[in-house]
Protein backbone atom coordinates (compact mmCIF):
# COMPACT_ATOMS: atom_id res chain seq x y z
CA UNK A 1 0.00 0.00 0.00
CA UNK A 2 1.21 3.25 -0.80
CA UNK A 3 0.92 5.86 1.69
CA UNK A 4 -0.58 9.76 1.07
CA UNK A 5 1.63 12.21 2.23
CA UNK A 6 -0.62 14.23 4.70
CA UNK A 7 0.14 17.75 2.38
CA UNK A 8 -1.25 15.33 -0.84
CA UNK A 9 -4.11 14.38 0.91
CA UNK A 10 -7.37 15.64 -0.25
CA UNK A 11 -8.98 18.04 2.41
CA UNK A 12 -12.73 17.76 3.48
CA UNK A 13 -13.12 21.40 2.86
CA UNK A 14 -11.05 21.49 -0.26
CA UNK A 15 -14.22 21.99 -2.50
CA UNK A 16 -16.04 25.10 -0.66
CA UNK A 17 -15.54 28.25 -0.54
CA UNK A 18 -17.97 29.32 1.77
CA UNK A 19 -18.88 27.64 5.00
CA UNK A 20 -21.46 28.01 7.77
CA UNK A 21 -21.39 25.88 11.09
CA UNK A 22 -23.93 25.57 13.26
CA UNK A 23 -23.36 25.49 16.86
CA UNK A 24 -25.36 24.10 19.01
CA UNK A 25 -26.23 25.69 23.09
CA UNK A 26 -25.84 21.76 24.17
CA UNK A 27 -22.27 22.20 23.20
CA UNK A 28 -20.93 25.71 23.68
CA UNK A 29 -23.14 26.11 27.08
CA UNK A 30 -22.33 24.01 29.82
CA UNK A 31 -25.69 22.36 30.89
CA UNK A 32 -25.04 21.88 34.48
CA UNK A 33 -23.41 25.20 35.21
CA UNK A 34 -24.70 27.00 32.49
CA UNK A 35 -21.43 28.61 31.35
CA UNK A 36 -19.42 28.83 28.32
CA UNK A 37 -17.66 25.96 27.87
CA UNK A 38 -14.16 27.92 26.90
CA UNK A 39 -12.14 25.03 26.33
CA UNK A 40 -14.66 24.02 23.00
CA UNK A 41 -15.20 27.54 22.02
CA UNK A 42 -11.60 28.17 22.18
CA UNK A 43 -10.26 24.87 20.09
CA UNK A 44 -13.13 25.50 17.77
CA UNK A 45 -12.24 29.30 16.78
CA UNK A 46 -8.40 28.24 16.05
CA UNK A 47 -10.52 25.27 13.83
CA UNK A 48 -12.29 28.37 12.31
CA UNK A 49 -8.80 30.40 12.09
CA UNK A 50 -7.03 27.31 10.00
CA UNK A 51 -9.65 27.68 7.67
CA UNK A 52 -9.61 31.86 6.95
CA UNK A 53 -5.84 30.96 6.60
CA UNK A 54 -6.81 28.96 3.77
CA UNK A 55 -8.96 31.45 1.90
CA UNK A 56 -12.74 29.92 2.54
CA UNK A 57 -15.58 32.21 4.63
CA UNK A 58 -16.77 31.31 7.47
CA UNK A 59 -19.89 31.94 9.26
CA UNK A 60 -21.15 30.93 12.43
CA UNK A 61 -24.77 30.19 13.65
CA UNK A 62 -24.27 30.10 17.69
CA UNK A 63 -27.19 29.29 19.50
CA UNK A 64 -27.17 29.51 23.37
CA UNK A 65 -28.12 32.90 24.03
CA UNK A 66 -31.38 31.22 26.29
CA UNK A 67 -29.37 29.14 28.48
CA UNK A 68 -26.60 31.66 29.16
CA UNK A 69 -29.04 34.72 30.08
CA UNK A 70 -31.42 32.61 31.89
CA UNK A 71 -28.62 32.09 34.56
CA UNK A 72 -27.35 35.93 34.18
CA UNK A 73 -31.00 36.83 35.14
CA UNK A 74 -31.52 33.97 37.68
CA UNK A 75 -34.64 32.71 36.32
CA UNK A 76 -36.33 29.66 38.05
CA UNK A 77 -36.17 25.91 36.33
CA UNK A 78 -38.89 24.79 34.48
CA UNK A 79 -40.44 25.53 31.38
CA UNK A 80 -39.87 29.36 29.88
CA UNK A 81 -42.49 31.69 29.80
CA UNK A 82 -42.48 33.22 25.74
CA UNK A 83 -41.26 36.84 27.47
CA UNK A 84 -38.81 35.02 30.10
CA UNK A 85 -37.19 33.30 26.98
CA UNK A 86 -37.16 36.50 25.66
CA UNK A 87 -35.57 38.68 28.18
CA UNK A 88 -32.77 35.54 28.52
CA UNK A 89 -32.01 35.87 24.88
CA UNK A 90 -31.56 39.36 25.61
CA UNK A 91 -29.36 39.49 28.59
CA UNK A 92 -27.35 35.94 27.02
CA UNK A 93 -26.48 37.01 23.57
CA UNK A 94 -24.92 40.11 25.71
CA UNK A 95 -22.10 37.23 26.62
CA UNK A 96 -22.61 34.98 23.89
CA UNK A 97 -20.98 37.84 20.82
CA UNK A 98 -18.40 38.69 23.77
CA UNK A 99 -17.27 35.23 24.22
CA UNK A 100 -17.15 34.13 20.49
CA UNK A 101 -15.72 37.97 20.08
CA UNK A 102 -12.31 36.87 22.72
CA UNK A 103 -11.99 33.21 21.32
CA UNK A 104 -12.23 34.61 17.56
CA UNK A 105 -9.78 37.48 18.84
CA UNK A 106 -6.83 35.64 19.57
CA UNK A 107 -6.41 34.60 15.86
CA UNK A 108 -6.53 38.24 15.02
CA UNK A 109 -10.28 37.59 13.83
CA UNK A 110 -13.03 40.35 13.82
CA UNK A 111 -16.64 38.86 14.99
CA UNK A 112 -19.64 40.54 13.92
CA UNK A 113 -22.96 39.79 15.64
CA UNK A 114 -25.89 39.45 12.72
CA UNK A 115 -29.45 38.69 14.57
CA UNK A 116 -32.09 37.79 12.13
CA UNK A 117 -35.92 37.20 12.31
CA UNK A 118 -37.09 34.59 9.62
CA UNK A 119 -38.69 37.67 7.81
CA UNK A 120 -35.00 38.81 6.83
CA UNK A 121 -34.31 35.48 4.86
CA UNK A 122 -37.38 35.66 3.35
CA UNK A 123 -38.71 38.79 2.02
CA UNK A 124 -36.81 39.76 -1.29
CA UNK A 125 -36.25 43.52 0.33
CA UNK A 126 -34.67 42.47 3.45
CA UNK A 127 -32.96 39.11 2.37
CA UNK A 128 -31.01 41.62 -0.61
CA UNK A 129 -30.20 43.74 2.79
CA UNK A 130 -29.36 41.11 4.78
CA UNK A 131 -26.99 39.30 2.17
CA UNK A 132 -25.00 42.32 1.40
CA UNK A 133 -24.03 42.98 4.72
CA UNK A 134 -23.17 39.59 5.33
CA UNK A 135 -20.90 39.42 2.04
CA UNK A 136 -19.24 42.83 2.90
CA UNK A 137 -17.95 41.23 5.87
CA UNK A 138 -16.81 38.40 4.46
CA UNK A 139 -15.12 40.86 2.32
CA UNK A 140 -13.63 42.52 4.99
CA UNK A 141 -12.06 39.39 6.62
CA UNK A 142 -14.76 39.21 9.56
CA UNK A 143 -16.57 36.48 10.69
CA UNK A 144 -20.35 36.56 11.21
CA UNK A 145 -21.59 35.57 14.14
CA UNK A 146 -25.08 34.91 13.49
CA UNK A 147 -28.62 34.07 15.98
CA UNK A 148 -32.00 34.74 15.59
CA UNK A 149 -33.60 37.78 16.92
CA UNK A 150 -35.37 36.45 19.77
CA UNK A 151 -35.76 39.14 21.79
CA UNK A 152 -38.97 40.14 19.37
CA UNK A 153 -39.52 36.63 18.14
CA UNK A 154 -42.86 35.01 19.24
CA UNK A 155 -44.00 31.51 18.84
CA UNK A 156 -45.56 31.80 15.93
CA UNK A 157 -42.72 32.92 13.77
CA UNK A 158 -39.63 31.62 15.01
CA UNK A 159 -37.55 29.42 13.55
CA UNK A 160 -38.12 26.93 15.95
CA UNK A 161 -34.08 26.28 16.03
CA UNK A 162 -30.86 27.51 13.88
CA UNK A 163 -30.83 24.54 11.87
CA UNK A 164 -33.28 25.37 9.69
CA UNK A 165 -31.61 29.30 10.60
CA UNK A 166 -28.67 28.48 9.52
CA UNK A 167 -29.96 26.52 6.38
CA UNK A 168 -31.39 29.62 5.11
CA UNK A 169 -28.69 32.20 6.26
CA UNK A 170 -26.64 29.64 3.77
CA UNK A 171 -28.88 30.03 1.12
CA UNK A 172 -29.05 33.83 0.87
CA UNK A 173 -25.27 33.68 1.05
CA UNK A 174 -24.74 31.34 -1.72
CA UNK A 175 -23.02 29.03 0.67
CA UNK A 176 -21.22 25.99 -0.85
CA UNK A 177 -21.02 23.88 2.61
CA UNK A 178 -23.27 24.12 5.86
CA UNK A 179 -21.81 22.01 8.52
CA UNK A 180 -24.64 21.09 11.37
CA UNK A 181 -22.25 20.12 14.84
CA UNK A 182 -24.94 18.05 16.37
CA UNK A 183 -24.75 15.71 19.51
CA UNK A 184 -25.37 12.24 16.76
CA UNK A 185 -22.26 11.74 13.84
CA UNK A 186 -24.71 11.53 11.45
CA UNK A 187 -28.40 10.52 10.12
CA UNK A 188 -28.85 6.61 11.08
CA UNK A 189 -31.80 4.13 9.35
CA UNK A 190 -33.35 4.54 12.73
CA UNK A 191 -33.37 6.07 15.87
CA UNK A 192 -29.33 4.19 17.04
CA UNK A 193 -30.56 5.23 20.82
CA UNK A 194 -33.26 2.69 20.54
CA UNK A 195 -32.40 0.72 17.41
CA UNK A 196 -29.54 -1.84 17.93
CA UNK A 197 -29.35 -2.68 14.38
CA UNK A 198 -29.94 1.22 13.01
CA UNK A 199 -27.02 1.91 10.41
CA UNK A 200 -25.69 5.47 9.81
CA UNK A 201 -25.25 6.59 6.27
CA UNK A 202 -22.01 8.19 4.82
CA UNK A 203 -24.13 10.08 1.96
CA UNK A 204 -27.95 11.19 0.86
CA UNK A 205 -27.99 11.88 -2.60
CA UNK A 206 -31.61 12.67 -2.19
CA UNK A 207 -33.90 13.75 0.78
CA UNK A 208 -36.95 11.00 -0.44
CA UNK A 209 -39.64 9.57 1.92
CA UNK A 210 -37.67 6.63 2.79
CA UNK A 211 -35.36 9.03 4.66
CA UNK A 212 -37.98 11.55 6.27
CA UNK A 213 -39.40 8.29 7.86
CA UNK A 214 -35.97 7.64 8.81
CA UNK A 215 -36.02 10.64 11.53
CA UNK A 216 -38.85 9.12 13.02
CA UNK A 217 -41.57 11.26 14.30
CA UNK A 218 -41.54 15.02 14.50
CA UNK A 219 -40.97 15.10 18.19
CA UNK A 220 -38.58 11.95 18.51
CA UNK A 221 -35.52 13.60 19.12
CA UNK A 222 -32.26 11.99 18.86
CA UNK A 223 -30.29 15.08 18.53
CA UNK A 224 -30.86 18.35 20.04
CA UNK A 225 -33.26 20.21 17.92
CA UNK A 226 -34.35 16.96 16.44
CA UNK A 227 -33.44 14.91 13.06
CA UNK A 228 -36.83 16.04 11.66
CA UNK A 229 -35.60 19.46 11.57
CA UNK A 230 -32.24 18.43 10.53
CA UNK A 231 -33.90 17.05 7.13
CA UNK A 232 -35.77 20.08 6.63
CA UNK A 233 -32.27 21.92 7.18
CA UNK A 234 -30.91 19.75 4.67
CA UNK A 235 -34.18 20.57 2.64
CA UNK A 236 -33.45 24.26 2.45
CA UNK A 237 -29.94 23.96 2.02
CA UNK A 238 -29.43 21.43 -0.82
CA UNK A 239 -32.26 23.09 -3.01
CA UNK A 240 -30.17 26.18 -2.87
CA UNK A 241 -27.35 24.21 -4.26
CA UNK A 242 -25.29 23.81 -0.53
CA UNK A 243 -24.09 20.89 0.76
CA UNK A 244 -25.62 19.79 3.79
CA UNK A 245 -23.24 17.56 7.13
CA UNK A 246 -24.05 16.54 10.20
CA UNK A 247 -20.93 15.41 12.23
CA UNK A 248 -20.36 14.75 16.19
CA UNK A 249 -19.62 18.52 17.44
CA UNK A 250 -19.12 17.36 20.71
CA UNK A 251 -15.15 16.85 21.41
CA UNK A 252 -12.82 19.08 21.08
CA UNK A 253 -11.96 20.57 17.55
CA UNK A 254 -14.51 19.09 15.44
CA UNK A 255 -13.70 20.79 12.38
CA UNK A 256 -10.17 19.42 12.43
CA UNK A 257 -11.73 16.13 13.34
CA UNK A 258 -13.88 15.91 10.70
CA UNK A 259 -11.21 17.11 8.56
CA UNK A 260 -9.15 13.64 9.77
CA UNK A 261 -11.88 11.71 8.67
CA UNK A 262 -14.62 11.75 11.18
CA UNK A 263 -17.71 10.04 11.03
CA UNK A 264 -20.43 12.29 9.43
CA UNK A 265 -23.44 12.49 6.71
CA UNK A 266 -23.39 14.11 3.69
CA UNK A 267 -26.33 15.33 2.02
CA UNK A 268 -25.36 16.23 -1.67
CA UNK A 269 -26.09 19.08 -3.79
CA UNK A 270 -26.90 18.71 -7.32
CA UNK A 271 -26.52 22.31 -8.80
CA UNK A 272 -24.09 25.30 -7.79
CA UNK A 273 -25.39 27.94 -5.27
CA UNK A 274 -25.05 30.44 -8.22
CA UNK A 275 -27.07 28.51 -10.39
CA UNK A 276 -29.67 27.80 -6.95
CA UNK A 277 -29.38 31.83 -7.08
CA UNK A 278 -30.67 32.53 -10.59
CA UNK A 279 -33.55 30.16 -9.92
CA UNK A 280 -34.37 31.53 -6.76
CA UNK A 281 -34.71 35.11 -8.43
CA UNK A 282 -36.30 34.46 -11.60
CA UNK A 283 -38.91 32.64 -8.91
CA UNK A 284 -42.57 31.97 -10.34
CA UNK A 285 -43.17 36.18 -9.40
CA UNK A 286 -44.53 38.22 -11.98
CA UNK A 287 -42.16 40.99 -12.88
CA UNK A 288 -43.25 44.09 -11.35
CA UNK A 289 -42.05 46.42 -13.67
CA UNK A 290 -39.63 47.22 -16.53
CA UNK A 291 -36.54 49.59 -17.00
CA UNK A 292 -35.14 50.11 -20.29
CA UNK A 293 -31.45 50.67 -20.95
CA UNK A 294 -28.56 51.93 -23.58
CA UNK A 295 -26.57 49.97 -25.53
CA UNK A 296 -23.77 50.80 -23.38
CA UNK A 297 -25.39 48.80 -20.08
CA UNK A 298 -26.54 45.87 -22.27
CA UNK A 299 -22.82 45.31 -23.12
CA UNK A 300 -21.85 45.71 -19.26
CA UNK A 301 -25.02 43.20 -18.45
CA UNK A 302 -23.33 40.88 -21.40
CA UNK A 303 -19.89 41.30 -19.46
CA UNK A 304 -20.89 40.15 -16.10
CA UNK A 305 -21.53 43.38 -14.64
CA UNK A 306 -24.30 45.05 -12.49
CA UNK A 307 -26.72 47.74 -14.26
CA UNK A 308 -25.78 51.02 -12.88
CA UNK A 309 -28.50 53.77 -13.03
CA UNK A 310 -26.60 55.82 -15.46
CA UNK A 311 -27.34 53.43 -18.30
CA UNK A 312 -30.69 53.27 -17.56
CA UNK A 313 -32.73 55.05 -20.40
CA UNK A 314 -36.62 54.89 -18.85
CA UNK A 315 -38.75 52.99 -15.35
CA UNK A 316 -42.15 51.62 -16.01
CA UNK A 317 -44.38 49.95 -13.29
CA UNK A 318 -45.09 50.44 -9.16
CA UNK A 319 -42.46 48.42 -7.70
CA UNK A 320 -40.49 48.27 -4.11
CA UNK A 321 -37.11 47.83 -3.35
CA UNK A 322 -36.06 43.74 -4.00
CA UNK A 323 -38.93 43.55 -6.17
CA UNK A 324 -38.29 41.61 -9.62
CA UNK A 325 -37.64 43.70 -12.96
CA UNK A 326 -37.38 43.20 -16.68
CA UNK A 327 -34.09 44.64 -18.23
CA UNK A 328 -35.07 45.33 -21.62
CA UNK A 329 -32.84 47.05 -24.68
CA UNK A 330 -33.55 49.94 -26.60
CA UNK A 331 -35.69 47.57 -29.02
CA UNK A 332 -37.44 46.76 -26.50
CA UNK A 333 -36.20 43.01 -26.04
CA UNK A 334 -36.20 41.30 -23.31
CA UNK A 335 -32.33 40.94 -21.95
CA UNK A 336 -32.84 39.64 -18.30
CA UNK A 337 -34.67 40.44 -14.60
CA UNK A 338 -33.16 41.30 -11.65
CA UNK A 339 -34.27 42.59 -8.03
CA UNK A 340 -34.12 46.22 -8.12
CA UNK A 341 -32.36 47.37 -5.53
CA UNK A 342 -34.90 51.11 -5.55
CA UNK A 343 -38.59 51.29 -5.65
CA UNK A 344 -39.79 52.61 -9.35
CA UNK A 345 -40.11 55.89 -7.89
CA UNK A 346 -36.52 56.42 -6.54
CA UNK A 347 -35.68 54.41 -9.88
CA UNK A 348 -37.43 56.98 -11.87
CA UNK A 349 -35.58 60.41 -10.18
CA UNK A 350 -31.66 58.23 -10.46
CA UNK A 351 -32.31 57.13 -14.01
CA UNK A 352 -29.42 58.80 -16.26
CA UNK A 353 -27.22 59.77 -13.29
CA UNK A 354 -23.67 58.66 -12.40
CA UNK A 355 -23.93 56.58 -8.78
CA UNK A 356 -21.82 59.50 -7.66
CA UNK A 357 -24.84 61.60 -8.15
CA UNK A 358 -27.84 59.44 -6.29
CA UNK A 359 -27.18 61.13 -2.72
CA UNK A 360 -27.74 64.53 -4.71
CA UNK A 361 -30.29 63.45 -6.19
CA UNK A 362 -32.01 61.73 -3.58
CA UNK A 363 -30.63 63.02 -0.52
CA UNK A 364 -29.58 59.57 0.51
CA UNK A 365 -27.04 57.16 -0.55
CA UNK A 366 -28.51 54.22 -1.52
CA UNK A 367 -26.75 51.10 -3.60
CA UNK A 368 -24.46 51.84 -6.43
CA UNK A 369 -26.42 49.48 -8.85
CA UNK A 370 -29.70 49.58 -10.01
CA UNK A 371 -29.80 46.26 -10.03
CA UNK A 372 -26.60 44.41 -8.35
CA UNK A 373 -24.55 41.96 -10.62
CA UNK A 374 -25.38 39.12 -7.43
CA UNK A 375 -29.38 39.82 -8.22
CA UNK A 376 -29.35 39.41 -12.09
CA UNK A 377 -29.84 37.35 -15.10
CA UNK A 378 -29.60 37.52 -17.96
CA UNK A 379 -31.47 35.75 -20.52
CA UNK A 380 -29.60 32.57 -22.13
CA UNK A 381 -27.08 32.56 -19.24
N1 LIG B 1 -31.67 31.12 19.44
C1 LIG B 1 -31.69 30.28 20.61
C2 LIG B 1 -30.60 30.72 21.60
O1 LIG B 1 -29.65 31.37 21.25
C3 LIG B 1 -31.47 28.81 20.31
C4 LIG B 1 -32.27 28.17 19.24
C5 LIG B 1 -31.71 26.78 18.93
O2 LIG B 1 -30.90 26.26 19.68
O3 LIG B 1 -32.07 26.21 17.93
O4 LIG B 1 -30.65 30.37 22.73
Amino acid sequence: MVAIAPSARKSFFDHAKTIVIKVGSSLLVDDNKKVINTAWLDEIAEDIAKLRATGKNVVVVSSGAIALGRKLLNIRNGKLKLQEKQASAAAGQVLLAHAWMKSLGTHQLQTAQILLSPDDTETRRKHINARATMLALLGLGAVPVVNENDTVATTEIRFGDNDRLAARVAAMIGADMLILLSDVDGLYTANPNVCGTATHLAVVPQITADIIAMAGPANADYASGGMVTKLEAARIATSAGCQMIICNGQNLAPLSKLQAGAKNTVFTATKSPHTARKQWISGSLAPKGEILIDDGAVIALQDGRSLLPAGVIAVTGQFGRGDLIEVKNKAGAVIGHGLSSYSSNDAMLICGYKSNEIETVLGYRGRDEMIHVDNLVISGT
